[in-house]
């Protein structure tokens, strides 16, 4: 096992290679606040990978109702149960990761699901009372307050990935160019190590096929500097995509991705303490209960969820939220541009790619229409 610096955790921790951080990392971005649950991406993510046999249960992209929908099912509360109780110290993780609470001559620790586990990419949503696996009941007890979220999933990309560390073939790799995780197919012999290591069950054995598979970030569109289908494609805008940068001494204040993590801390990885150090990053839902938010998404979720609230007052911070789902072009840099009240982004030629008003304009009708002679209200 190496030692390598793990920033989500605030601490070195072990991995089985040395760490090999990309020149750059794509990453992903969700506003939770605003998810309606619609499965648009699922279906836009379907239709463009998985349509193919042998994946009908497949999906790379998607999106299920907290606290009770899962896909595969339970695969958090497993995970969680598996590593039991671990505590965080401030913004530093006392527990233990899946590399670190091994067995003997076991890599990673995982779980295998069932195959009826993954029927659909919703399973268990509005069952509120308790969800019934193969192995028992995962949410016991009484029902929970008055709260729900809905919670989109692609694979995390992450920087260090349990799939790449289990996989005996080395058939796994991460590219340096973007940080995209892929699967070599031509290597892969159906182990599902992958499968089981991967805390987030993003990596799927397809049974026709023999061979594993998972998201592949849409590399052609993000070589081209286009944004994934699944972010393109969102109706409720809440999805951008932005390179982050990887060497921390280097932030930039001016690029939405470190300026949503690094500086505004409003963005937050899903399950840090699994150590993965996953690089899709979640704006958390202000109306949640934060013991559970705090265990989704670790120890700066107030101070997200103080930022989101305060989001109207800060410019900045509001043109860098209003720029998700309107453009399709990954955007290098932005700004707030207070002549015009517009949240403007550039490419990395410095090229303005959208300018988006801050301020919805608002339009108010006459009453009557001179030309017509109609009036344009209910006046009765
Ligand atoms: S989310 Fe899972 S499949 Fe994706 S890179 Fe991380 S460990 Fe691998
Ligand atoms: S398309 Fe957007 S709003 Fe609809 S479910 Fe997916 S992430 Fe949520």
């Amino acid at each position: 096992m190496a030692t390598v610096k793990n920033w989500q955790l605030g601490r070195d921790m072990e991995y089985p290679y040395e760490g090999n951080r990309p020149k750059q990392q794509i990453t992903m971005f969700f506003d939770l606040n605003k998810c309606i649950a619609c499965q648009t991406c699922t279906m836009a993510c379907k239709t463009t990978w998985t349509s193919g046999k042998g994946q009908e249960a497949i999906f790379w992209n998607n999106v299920e109702s907290k606290p009770y929908g899962f896909y595969p099912l339970a695969w958090d509360v497993k995970i969680l149960d598996i590593l039991g109780s671990q505590p965080w110290s401030g913004s530093t993780y006392k527990g233990k990761t899946i590399f670190e609470d091994t067995a003997m001559e076991e890599k990673v620790r995982g779980f295998l699901p069932d195959e009826m586990d993954y029927m659909s990419p919703n399973l268990g949503e509005d069952e509120a009372i308790r969800i019934q696996t193969t192995e028992g009941d995962y949410i016991k007890g009484p029902t929970h307050k008055n709260w729900g979220f809905y919670l989109p999933r692609i694979c995390n990309h992450c920087t260090y990935p349990g799939c790449l560390a289990a996989c005996p073939r080395k058939a796994i790799y991460k590219r340096q160019e973007d940080g995209i995780v892929l699967i070599d197919q031509s290597k892969c012999r159906g182990y599902r190590e992958c499968v089981k290591a991967c805390p987030y069950k993003k990596a799927y054995y397809n049974n026709t096929t023999r061979v594993s598979e998972k998201c592949i970030s849409c590399y052609p569109k993000i070589e081209k500097g286009e944004m994934s289908q699944c972010v393109t494609n969102c109706i409720g805008r809440i999805r951008i995509q932005a390179y982050k940068s990887t060497d921390l001494t280097k932030i930039r204040k001016n690029n939405v991705a470190d300026f949503l993590v690094h500086v505004r801390k409003i963005a937050l990885p899903l399950y840090p303490q699994f150590g993965t150090e996953p690089n899709n990053y979640y704006i958390p839902p202000i109306h949640v209960d934060l013991a559970y938010l705090t265990q989704m998404f670790g120890p700066g979720v107030e101070n997200a969820i103080k930022q989101y609230r305060n989001a109207g007052k800060d410019k900045e911070l509001l043109s860098a939220l209003i720029l998700f789902g309107n453009t399709e072009k990954i955007s290098d840099t932005f700004k707030y541009d207070e002549k015009t009240d517009e949240a403007v982004s550039y490419d990395t030629e410095g090229r303005e790619i959208v300018r988006v008003p801050c301020t919805e304009p608002t339009y108010i009708r006459k009453v009557l229409n001179a030309k017509t002679g109609a009036f344009l209200t209910n006046n009765s």
